[in-house]
């Protein structure tokens, strides 16, 4: 199934704008929901807000087709899975994998297995997975028992893994880097970034330095990487057993991508670092009421750092800062609710009744 888009079609997916540096071929049976393109959103209240003298922009990742990042690497993965005649895919998911997962799969005609820790997966993201069609299995574990089992299913050759171990995952991430440095004219000079599996960290890094070596970009940012205080591994140094935090998309024990992240880091003079769940918490209703941006909790974790990072002067004025905004905030609506501070006010429906509980009479 080749899905070719009108020759006027102004955005044709990652995987064909980008397939110069991509593993495929003119033959490569493209699989996409023509993800990608997604707005790099100023956002300058924000800044205001924390206390920064320096420009920020916020890769809003919530727009790709099933409103997370992980289009990017799903369109390749789902890609090269039809190419090499693969029928079923399988992934572990904390949420966002296997909604994107479930949807590529849906897009290619393939059968789709996922993986989720049970009960603690976002509304929104199980609704997904079950609308897309795909085999649900919500096991007594979680995400990194859910990662091993996929692994192992992975081994007997009969179903095709679409984690980001899977390396083309990788490859199609590291295209959000690519767009940054075309809308920017060049890179910026801090990247932020939500850190669980690391392949993401991992993606950015490697599409920053291939648009360096490309001549696209003159420079590469420093990368910072946060993680959520009570599933923190790699600033700890060693895996956490049982891992925990309201942002559930990087609650992650053993990241599978481990030293792509500790190379983003060093190479880059940057750092990966922990927020905790109440800086989460609090980053992310003040990006959502000084931006009109919703985003996931997880989205939240680089805000927070930045929050940090500002405080401890680190962010020189005038930097080019640019922040990745992994997922949407619906996905996570038992948060948002929970997390707003009020209820909506209920009144009878008279003017008097609305005028008077809102403060007007
Ligand atoms: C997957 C995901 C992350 C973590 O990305 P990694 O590549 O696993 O580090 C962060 N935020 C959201 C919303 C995600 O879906």
């Amino acid at each position: 199934m080749n899905l070719v888009p009108k020759p006027a079609y102004p955005w044709p997916g990652v995987i064909r704008r980008y397939a110069d540096f991509l593993p495929v071929t003119a033959t490569t049976p493209v699989v996409t929901l023509l993800e990608g393109n997604t707005p790099l959103v100023p956002a300058p209240g924000f800044v205001r807000a924390i206390g920064g003298k320096f420009e920020l922009y916020l890769k809003y990742e919530a727009l790709n087709p099933t409103c997370s990042f992980k289009d990017r690497g799903m369109t390749m993965a789902i890609t090269k899975a039809l190419e090499r005649g693969a029928k079923a895919v399988v992934c572990a998911s904390t949420g966002n994998t296997s909604a994107s997962a479930a949807a590529y799969a849906a897009r290619a005609g393939l059968k789709c297995v996922v993986l989720l820790p049970e009960g603690k997966i976002a509304l929104g993201k199980l609704a997904q997975a079950l609308m897309y069609g795909a085999t649900t299995v919500s096991i007594r574990g979680n995400f990194d028992d859910a990662l091993r089992i996929v692994r192992e299913l992975g081994e007997t050759g009969l179903i095709e893994v679409v984690n980001s171990i899977n390396p083309v995952r990788i490859e199609g991430q590291k295209t959000a880097a690519f767009e940054i440095c075309d809308a920017l004219g060049d890179a910026p000079d801090f990247h932020f970034l939500p850190v669980g599996n690391a392949g993401n960290i991992t993606a950015y890094w490697r599409g920053f330095s291939e648009y360096l070596n490309a001549g696209k970009a003159d420079t590469r940012p420093r990368m910072m990487g946060w993680q959520a205080a009570g599933a923190a591994p790699i600033v700890l140094g060693h895996p956490v057993e049982h891992p925990e935090t309201v942002a559930t998309a990087i609650r992650i024990g053993n990241p599978a991508s481990w030293q792509g992240a500790l190379t983003a880091a060093s190479e880059s003079g940057g750092a990966i670092r922990s927020v905790t769940d109440e800086e989460i918490l609090h980053a992310y209703k003040l990006l959502a009421r000084t931006e009109g941006l919703m985003v996931e909790p997880a989205c939240a974790a680089p805000l927070a750092g930045l929050i940090q990072a500002v405080r401890a002067g680190e962010i020189p004025d005038g930097s080019l800062v640019t922040a990745t905004m992994t997922g949407h905030g619906l996905k996570d609506p038992d948060t948002a609710i929970r997390v707003a501070g009020f209820e909506p006010i209920v009144t009878d429906a008279t003017r008097e009744a609305v005028a008077s509980a809102i403060g007007l009479s």
